[in-house]
């Protein structure tokens, strides 16, 4: 069942209300939660409400009972985000340990919780001797953002390893989602919004550990020496265009190193945005549409956002 709309006052905050109307809830519900300590880029207002469900039937009571007006938004670990000062309104959920397992199957499949670290199952994919997953190892997210944006690098994405995708949706019904339904495109899932993915089944392929640990050390090779993956930042800001690199754009329209406020486009790689110290969301964002606007100004490529941005201005 899907809820119906609540009535909210400012004298019954919304974490509190949830609660009343949860009674059997067993998952932590928590009011006004900072979302900068949860985001890479460390900017961004808190979230009304943050609910980490204890389990997956937890999170289809929670669904099924959360009323329909009542906005709601899933994070992974942030690595993607770009929170604005305002804060989220609504729920945003954020799945825990219980949804972090990871257990190999045979020889090529693998199935793992949405919240397991990308770099957890590079390593368990290693430790059972499936090739395919070494890509990860240089991802810093977790499998829900991953099977989300479709993540990819150094040529593998994804969509490649996907078998099928369970998730929960806003009814509170469990869902499962084979790779065809996921609509996978170039970081893109035409999965519906409002499901949120609690694991999946995946595929690579037999392969020697050895040679597995070789691809793992070049990935981590390349991001250290390629990538500012210390920096406060939120990866690749731009989707690369159609026959296009975008930090290449970026860089012919004479942006690498150009700074609003705190925030600065990275001298090392061009396409990435950093907070370099008390940047806020709006300097962020604002920093991105410049960069948008000069790159189209230069070549006349409309650059289209990666990063979701997410939540309210001030
Ligand atoms: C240094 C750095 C390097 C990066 N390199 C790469 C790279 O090489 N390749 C690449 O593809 N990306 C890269 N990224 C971006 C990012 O790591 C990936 O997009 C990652 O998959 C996001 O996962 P997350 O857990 O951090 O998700 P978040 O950033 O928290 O969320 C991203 C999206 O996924 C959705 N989401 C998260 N969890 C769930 C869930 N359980 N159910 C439904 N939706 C969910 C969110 O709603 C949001 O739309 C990089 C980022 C950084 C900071």
């Amino acid at each position: 069942m899907s809820g119906s709309a609540v009535a909210r006052t400012p004298s019954s905050g919304l974490a509190e209300t949830l609660a009343s109307l949860m009674p059997d809830l067993r998952g932590r519900l928590l009011a006004d939660q900072p979302l900068a300590d949860l985001a890479w880029f460390r900017v961004g207002g808190p979230a009304e409400v943050l609910f980490s469900p204890q389990d997956e039937d937890d999170l289809g009571y929670f669904l099924g009972r959360l009323p329909a007006d009542i906005p709601l938004y899933p994070i992974g670990l942030g690595s993607n985000l770009l929170v604005r000062d305002g804060g989220m309104p609504g729920v945003v959920i954020r799945l825990g340990k219980a949804f972090a397992g990871i257990e190999p199957m045979d020889e090529s499949r693998i199935k793992v919780g949405a919240a397991a670290a990308d770099k957890r199952l590079a390593g368990a994919a290693l430790e059972a001797g499936i090739g395919g997953f070494a890509f990860y190892h240089g991802i810093p997210g977790a499998i829900g953002g991953a099977l989300r944006m479709n993540a990819g690098a150094h040529g593998t994405e994804t969509r490649e390893r996907v078998v099928e995708v369970y998730g929960v949706d806003r009814s509170g019904a469990k869902r499962i989602f084979s790779n065809a339904e996921m609509g996978y495109a170039y970081r893109f899932s035409a999965a519906p919004a409002d499901v949120i993915f609690t694991g999946a089944l995946m595929r690579g392929e037999p392969r020697d550990p050895a040679a597995i640990r070789q691809e793992m050390d070049a990935v981590a090779e390349h991001r250290e020496t390629k990538q500012p993956i210390k920096a406060r930042t939120g990866g690749s800001t731009f989707k690369n265009p159609p026959g296009h690199s975008a930090w290449k754009l970026i860089d012919a329209a004479g942006m690498r190193g150009f700074s609003i406020g705190g925030a600065q486009v990275s001298e090392m790689h061009c396409n990435f945005l950093i907070n370099v110290g008390g940047a806020t969301g709006a300097d962020i964002e604002a920093l991105g549409e410049e960069v948008r606007r000069r790159v189209r100004e230069t070549s006349g490529v409309e650059l289209e956002w990666e990063i979701k941005r997410i939540g309210l201005t001030t």
